[in-house]
Formats: structure tokens, sequence, C-alpha cells
């Protein structure tokens, strides 16, 4: 390992979004990324139960694509977007029946009244946890569906434990787009051109606060000293101490990640083993109205882009506590679930059938899906993305952004944003490359 100006820790969104400003910058930056890939929760497989097709573990949609910044990129390379909102086909049961048209007009209504209503209680209050939007909506019969949707599904973090400011800040408008072979595979395509990856390689210690700011960072590999250092770890795994600062990080710093912890979404698939298609059509997204705050709510798309399985989501603490029984429990709960919809042909359908359950709990290099905000605690997310040691240690990544918080799009910007934070604090040394040396594709090295 040599010296650089910049060391990037980890090589997900914020990562890459910071090695690409530096490269563009013509700084000088070495990515260290403790797994054998690029992208982290943005990861394309091709699971061979489902016939190798492409399938995002994570990261699926660009949100709010009119606004995200990676949309731009995928466009002006060619790549195809798939619009999954024009796609997408909706049924909501009541009960074991579809609703009625007038409950799906009340269902539409909710949505708005749902955040009116905090939106009211944040004017009051300031903050409060997201489900007290729903307590002040008793006599509403979807609040507690909002409430679901909006927190364990959305956010990956139950009602009572996530702050409805935080939510209130990141909500997100625009179309959802999808690129054609995934998310993952797009980020491994598109966004390394020029950087220095060193997959394997774990950063285990960061000392910081040296001489004119520099910065060690310590690995299995060796050292590598720099002017600056970015940390786009998760909050689980910074909260997780499996990466030592020396000093200790401020305590500022530590309470941010203390306040933003991660939560947990589970994909299950569940793949058809006969031609029933439940009598849905490709894409359609299946969800229910839930009966009080706290009941779970697992939406299901089925048939997406016409492929012979259905995948439904739980997030929050039903998704801590199913990680915790395993995949077969997975399995089983989205299989009771979906019966409870659509009665015994479930059974016939997916008995015995191909299934997969993501398990982002058990990555050590991530431990979770994102992060939420706890009641009150909507700004750790700016203390964190603050400049440290006088901007030679920042952080970044998807607790660092506020209007794009969990998603890519936030990880990206907070990533760059973290970069020329980092290239001001190293002052006027002359850059010591050029971007025409740097394009190109990316050079990944690392241990076998
Ligand atoms: C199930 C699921 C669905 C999602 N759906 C969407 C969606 O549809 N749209 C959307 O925009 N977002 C979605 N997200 C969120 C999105 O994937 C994340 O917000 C984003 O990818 C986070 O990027 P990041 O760079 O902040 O962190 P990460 O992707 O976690 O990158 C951090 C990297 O650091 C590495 N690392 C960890 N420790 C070390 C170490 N000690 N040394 C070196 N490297 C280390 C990790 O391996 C990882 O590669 C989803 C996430 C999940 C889990």
């Amino acid at each position: 390992m040599t010296d650089t100006e910049i060391v990037i820790i980890g090589a997900g969104l914020a990562g890459l979004g910071a090695a690409a400003a530096a490269r563009d910058a013509g700084r000088r930056a070495v990515v260290l990324e403790a797994s054998g890939r690029v992208g982290g929760r943005a990861w394309t497989t091709g699971p061979p139960q489902f016939g190798g097709q492409w399938f995002d573990m994570g990261a699926i949609w660009f949100h709010d694509a009119e606004h995200n910044p990676l949309t731009g990129i995928a466009q002006a390379a060619g790549d195809t977007l798939l619009c999954s909102d024009a796609l997408r086909q909706e049924l909501t049961f009541v009960g074991d029946r579809p609703a009625t048209p007038v409950e799906l007009a009340e269902y539409a209504a909710a949505w708005p009244r749902f955040e009116a209503k905090a939106d009211a209680l944040l004017a009051d209050r300031g903050d409060v946890p997201l489900a007290e939007v729903a307590r002040h909506l008793p006599d509403d019969p979807w609040a507690a569906t909002v409430e679901a949707w909006e927190g364990p599904v959305i956010c990956a973090a139950d009602a009572d434990q996530f702050s409805a400011l935080d939510w209130r800040r990141n909500a997100l408008g625009g179309s959802n787009l999808v690129p054609d072979g995934g998310i993952g595979a797009f980020v491994a395509r598109r966004l390394t051109g020029g950087l220095d990856i060193r997959l394997r390689t774990p950063a285990r210690t960061v000392r910081w606060g040296g001489p004119g700011g520099r910065v060690t960072v310590e690995t299995d590999a060796g050292t590598l000293t720099a002017g600056a250092c970015i940390v786009t770890v998760s909050t689980g795994v910074l909260g997780s101490g499996a990466l030592c600062f020396d000093p200790a990080l401020p305590a500022v710093v530590t309470d941010a990640v203390h306040d933003l912890p991660m939560g947990l979404a589970i994909k299950v698939v569940l793949g058809a083993t006969g031609p029933d298609r439940l009598g849905l059509a490709s894409h359609t997204s299946v969800d229910r109205r839930v009966g009080q705050s706290g009941d779970v709510l697992m939406p299901v798309q089925c048939w997406p882009f016409g492929r012979d399985y259905v995948q439904g989501w739980i997030g929050g603490s039903p998704a801590w506590e199913l990680a915790r029984l395993g995949q077969a429990a997975c399995v089983d709960f989205a299989v009771s679930y979906l019966r409870r919809l659509f009665g015994g042909r479930v059974d016939r359908l997916f008995g015995g059938g191909a299934s997969l359950v993501t398990q982002w709990d058990q990555d050590p290099w991530i431990r979770g899906a994102y992060c939420y905000a706890t009641p009150g605690h909507a700004d750790a997310r700016h203390t964190l993305a603050a400049p440290v040691s006088g901007g030679h240690l920042m952080f970044a990544g998807e607790a660092c952004h506020v209007g794009f918080a969990g998603t890519v799009a936030g990880a990206w910007i907070s990533g760059q944003r973290a970069a020329r934070t980092a290239i001001a604090a190293l002052g006027d040394v002359a850059p010591v490359a050029t971007r025409a040396a740097l394009s190109g594709t990316g050079r990944f090295s690392g241990p076998a």
C-alpha cells in the first residue's frame, strides 16, 4: 500500500460517489472494500432457482427519478430504464376479498390526510414517533395501513420507534425507474470507471488527526496514509465497533450513529410450480387493509416483469424476528400470508417450489437494510455528515443525506459532497492525477 490523497472506506454508492468526485477533480483516491464486489446494498444476482434472471437483492428503484442524479448517468450511457409505475397493477384486500371502489377511494384519500396530520403534529410538537399520526386519526379505517406502509415497509422501522420528522423530510415524489438488468449491475457497469478499488480489503483501524490532518488506515494488506479519509460504511457497521477509530470519535458522532439505527427489510421470493397466476396480471402489487397499528403488512409484487415468481416485502421488527427464526420461517410466513388472501391454491402453487430470502442482517459489512432516525433525532443525519478534523475525516452514505435518506441517490450525493469537503481540506496541494489518465475501466485489485 502506498500513500494517496483520499482513502475511501466502502465501495457502495457513497464510496463510489466520493471516488468519482475525487477522480473528476483530478485527485488520487483509493477505495477499500471489505467484500469481494462493489455496490454494497445495490447488488444484482442471477439466482439459479429462478433461471438465472437478474434479481436485485437490495435496492431496486431509482426513486424520484426526475431529481435522482443516477437517472441522468443511466440515460447518458444509453441504459434502458423500466417504468415500474406504469407497468404496475394494484390489488388491495379488505379481509379476504378485494376492496370495493368506495373503499379504494377512501384508501386513496387516507394518504394525504395522514400526511396533513403528520405536518400538523410536527408543527405543534417538533417531532413525534410516526405512530402518533395514526393515533390522532382514530376514525380513519386506513390510517394503520398508511402507517404500516410508511413505517415498516418503506422505512424498515416500526412506527413507534421512528421519527415522523425524518419521514417527512425524506418523503419521495416523482417516478420510480428500474435499470434493466438490475441496479447493482448498473452500478458495477457505470459507476466504477477510472477508480482504484481494493476488494476484499477491510479497513480495521482509522487513525486520524495526524500532522496536517493526515489519516492512516490499517488493513490486513497493509497501511495506507492519506490527507483525508471518507468513511461510508453503514451505521450498523459503525455502531458494531468492527471499524476502530484512534482517537475515539467525538461524542457527537457516536451519538448520531446511535440515533440512526439500522432497520431491516426482507424480500421473500416464491417461485410458481404451475401455470396458476392467482388471477393476477403481470406486475401486480398486492396489499391489504391492516386492522390496527403494529399488524404486519407484507406487500407482494406478483409476477414482476412477467416472471414466474412473487416477491413479498417484510420490514421492521417482524423482519428482525423472522430473520432470527431463519429462512424456512420466512417462507412459511409468506405462504401463510398469501393463503389468507388467495386461499388453498397458494399451497398448490408454491408448495415445494423455489424460494429466496434476502439476509441483509447477516452481512457483517452491512448489518441491516438502511437506517432510520429515532424520534427527536432527525438532525443526526446532518451531524453525521458534518466534517470531523477540519474535513480530513468525513462520513457519508445513505444515513448522511436529508431528502434522499436511505436510498442509492442519497448515498451517491452524500459521497460526492464528502469528497468535495475532503478535497478542500487537502488544501492547495496540486492534483497528482489528470482526468485523462484516470478514464476507462476501474482498476480492481485485492486478495483472491
Ligand atoms: C432490501 C433493500 C431494498 C432497497 N431498496 C432501495 C430502492 O429500491 N431504491 C433505493 O434508492 N434504495 C434502496 N435501498 C437502499 C440502498 O440500497 C442504500 O441506501 C444504499 O445502497 C446505501 O449505500 P451506501 O454507500 O451508503 O452503503 P453500502 O451500500 O452499505 O456501502 C458500504 C460499503 O462498505 C463496505 N464496508 C463495510 N465495512 C467495511 C470496512 N471495514 N472496510 C471496507 N469496506 C467496508 C460494505 O461491504 C459496503 O460495500 C434498499 C436497501 C435494501 C437493503
